[in-house]
């Protein structure tokens, strides 16, 4: 039904881009069955994210504010952004960690109840990407604290990194 609905907004003029879950091999695609089951099972229907610009440049936070618009629509899973670390489950920084955002980024995991799980969204969280390096960078989030999911991509789409917050999620089990 999702595709029917996205195929008659994608013929409509001016319509949004169909988004790539269209046009992903169906062995990429996530599985939105076993994402809201898991959420359901393993976080009693509410997995509560975090997102930490660790300097970035800003794309990876926009494919990030994407999971939220009635396309993708990550709030029907149980799983949502929030303001507060003391809130989340899960740390999601992008960005190759500026040397200012060091701390920023350590104090924000350890206001994080435990257990938390981390998350090093984009090419730059997983080893500095472009800026890779740099006297300025931390080369990625691993160097600051633990991660437990890398999500590749410059930036990532919004459907990928649907899939890995399936693949964290799964690696619970
Ligand atoms: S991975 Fe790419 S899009 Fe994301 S912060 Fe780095 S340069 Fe920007």
């Amino acid at each position: 039904m999702i595709k029917e609905i996205l195929k008659n907004l994608a013929g409509r003029k001016n319509a949004i881009a169909i988004p790539d879950l269209l046009t992903m091999p169906s062995s990429e695609a996530p599985n939105f069955v076993n994402l809201h089951k898991s959420v359901d099972r393993i976080f009693c229907r509410s997995l509560r994210i975090r997102l930490v610009d660790a300097g970035s440049c800003n794309a990876c936070e926009w494919e990030c504010t994407a999971l939220t618009n009635p396309i993708y629509d990550i709030q029907r899973f149980g799983i949502d952004f929030v303001a507060s670390p003391r809130h989340a489950d899960v740390l999601l920084g992008t960005g190759p960690v500026s040397r200012q955002m060091e701390l920023a980024l350590k104090k924000t995991y350890l206001a994080i109840p435990e257990p938390r799980l981390v998350i090093a969204c984009g090419d730059c969280a997983i080893d500095g990407g472009i800026y890779r390096g740099s006297y300025a960078v931390a080369n990625g989030v691993a160097n600051v604290i633990p991660v437990d999911c890398y999500i590749p991509g410059c930036p990532p789409t919004p459907m990928q990194i649907i899939s890995g917050i399936l693949r964290l999620i799964e690696s619970l089990h």
